[in-house]
C-alpha cells in the first residue's frame, strides 16, 4: 500500500483534486493522479489524469438532484479505494479561500475549527460555503481522515498594516473590513521555488502576476508579501474573467440608487458578468478573445494589460524598485501575447524583453540588458496544500 495525500480545491461549479504519494522524512512529495469532477450544476463529469497529463478516466455520473458534495467525495473516495495501485489515504488538505484575521497558517480542522470558519462565510459567499461542504463530508462520513484546512489569506498577514487598511473608521476596521488578499497558496508555492529558479535575486523586489481566470498581483520583499492588488474581497485590484477589479465605491451606490440594484444583482453583475466577458461581450477566455476579430475583444485585451501595467507601478512604488517580475496562472503561462505587452508597458522599469524566450515560454524572458529579471514559473497550488497537510500530520 502506498499511503497519499489528497488535496481539493472546490469551488461553485467543480472539485478539483490532485494525489500525490506521501513517503515518510523529506522525500519531496510526488504528484500521481490529477482530476476533476466538474459541471456540478449541469451533468457532472469524473475525469482522472496520471502525472504526464494522459487521460485514464472521463465518464459522466448521476449524482441525484440537487447536486450533492458527499455523494461527489463519495465517488472519489472509492475510486482512491479501489484503485489497482493499492492507495491508502493518510491526509486530505482543503483549498480555503478565507481564513479571517484569526488563522495564519494552515490548521488540522477538528468540530471547533470548523465552526470558525464557517463564520467567514460572509466575507466570502459566493467561494467559502463550497470550499467547506467537503469537509463537512468528509467529517461526518470519514471521521478518521485528518484534514487540514490552507487558506489563501494567510500568505499575506506579513503586509504591514498600512497595506492592511481602508481609509474607514476605526470601528469597522476593528470589525475585520480590511485588505486581506487572496492567490495565497499560488504565491506561497513560487516563493517556495524562487531561489532555484532566480537565484539571489528571489529575496529582493519581486512582484508575481498570477493571471488566471480570477487574477490578482503580489509584491514580495525577502519572498513575503508586502502588498496584494486584492483586498477584502476576490473582486478587487486587477480586470479578470468575469469579476470587474477596482472599482470606484460611487458606481456601486448609484446602482443601487439610479438602477434601484439589490446586493444579488450587483453581486451577480460584479463577480459573474463583468470583466473579460463584460467589456468584449465575447467570452471570459483570454484564448477565444486572442482569436477573436471583435472590436470589444480587443479592448478587454487593452483594459486588462492597461490595469496590470497600472498595478506593476503601484507595487513597484510600494517595493521602492523592482528586481524580479514573475508571470503565472492560466494567462501568464500561456499567453505569450499577453506578456509581451505588459513587458513592453513595463519599459520604465527597465525591463526588456526576449520576444524568442517569451514565444518559447521561457522560463526566463527578459533579454540581458534588462534590470528587472522577468521570468515565467507554473505555479502549484495542489503541492502547496499537499506540503502543508503533510507538514501538519507529522506534527500531529
Ligand atoms: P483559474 O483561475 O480558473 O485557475 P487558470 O489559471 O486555469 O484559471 O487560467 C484560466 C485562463 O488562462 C483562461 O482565461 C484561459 O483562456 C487562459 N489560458 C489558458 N491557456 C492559454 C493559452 N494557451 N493562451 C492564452 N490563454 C490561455
Amino acid at each position: 500500500m502506498t499511503d497519499v495525500i489528497l488535496a481539493i480545491n472546490a469551488g461553485s461549479s467543480s472539485i478539483k483534486f490532485a494525489l500525490f504519494t506521501a513517503e515518510r522524512g523529506a522525500t519531496p512529495l510526488t504528484r500521481v493522479y490529477s482530476g476533476a469532477i466538474d459541471g456540478i450544476s449541469g451533468q457532472p463529469r469524473f475525469s482522472v489524469a496520471d502525472a504526464q497529463g494522459q487521460q485514464l478516466l472521463s465518464r459522466e455520473i448521476a449524482l441525484g438532484e440537487p447536486f450533492s458534495y458527499e455523494t461527489a467525495i463519495g465517488l472519489l473516495l472509492d475510486w482512491i479505494d479501489h484503485h489497482e495501485d493499492g492507495m491508502r489515504l493518510i491526509g486530505v488538505g482543503h483549498r480555503v479561500v478565507h481564513g479571517g484575521g484569526r488563522f495564519s497558517a494552515p490548521v488540522l480542522v477538528d468540530a471547533a475549527v470548523m465552526a470558525e470558519l464557517a463564520t467567514f462565510t460572509p466575507l466570502a459567499p459566493l467561494h467559502q460555503p463550497h470550499n467547506l461542504a467537503p469537509i463537512q463530508s468528509l467529517a461526518t462520513h470519514h471521521p478518521q481522515i485528518p484534514q487540514v484546512a490552507c487558506f489563501d489569506t494567510v500568505f499575506h498577514h506579513t503586509q504591514p498594516h498600512v497595506a492592511q487598511a481602508f481609509a474607514l473608521p476605526h470601528d469597522l476596521s476593528d470589525q475585520g473590513i480590511r485588505r486581506y488578499g487572496f492567490h495565497g497558496l499560488s504565491y506561497e508555492y513560487i516563493a517556495s521555488v524562487l531561489p532555484e529558479v532566480v537565484g539571489p535575486l528571489a529575496d529582493g523586489r519581486v512582484v508575481v502576476a498570477h493571471l488566471g481566470n480570477g487574477a490578482s498581483m503580489c509584491a514580495m520583499r525577502g519572498r513575503k508579501s508586502v502588498a496584494t492588488t486584492m483586498g477584502f474581497s476576490v473582486l478587487d485590484g486587477l480586470m479578470m474573467g468575469t469579476r470587474c477589479g477596482a472599482l470606484d465605491p460611487g458606481v456601486i451606490l448609484y446602482l443601487m440608487g439610479e438602477h434601484g440594484m439589490d446586493v444579488a444583482a450587483i453581486t451577480d453583475l460584479l463577480y459573474h458578468r463583468s470583466g473579460l466577458l463584460g467589456v468584449s461581450g465575447v467570452s471570459n477566455d483570454m484564448r477565444a478573445l486572442l482569436d477573436s476579430s471583435a472590436p470589444r475583444a480587443a479592448e478587454a485585451i487593452d483594459l486588462f494589460v492597461y490595469r496590470i501595467g497600472r498595478a506593476l507601478g503601484e507595487l513597484a512604488a510600494t517595493l521602492g524598485g523592482l528586481d524580479a517580475l514573475v508571470f503565472t496562472a492560466g494567462i501568464g503561462e500561456h499567453a505569450a501575447p499577453i506578456r509581451a505587452r505588459v513587458c513592453r508597458e513595463a519599459a520604465w522599469l527597465g525591463l526588456r524583453l526576449n520576444p524568442t524566450a517569451n514565444e518559447r515560454g521561457g522560463p526566463q524572458i527578459s533579454a540581458d540588458d534588462s534590470t528587472v529579471a522577468t521570468w515565467v514559473i507554473p505555479t502549484d497550488e495542489d503541492l502547496m496544500i499537499a506540503r502543508h497537510t503533510r507538514s501538519l500530520l507529522a506534527s500531529a
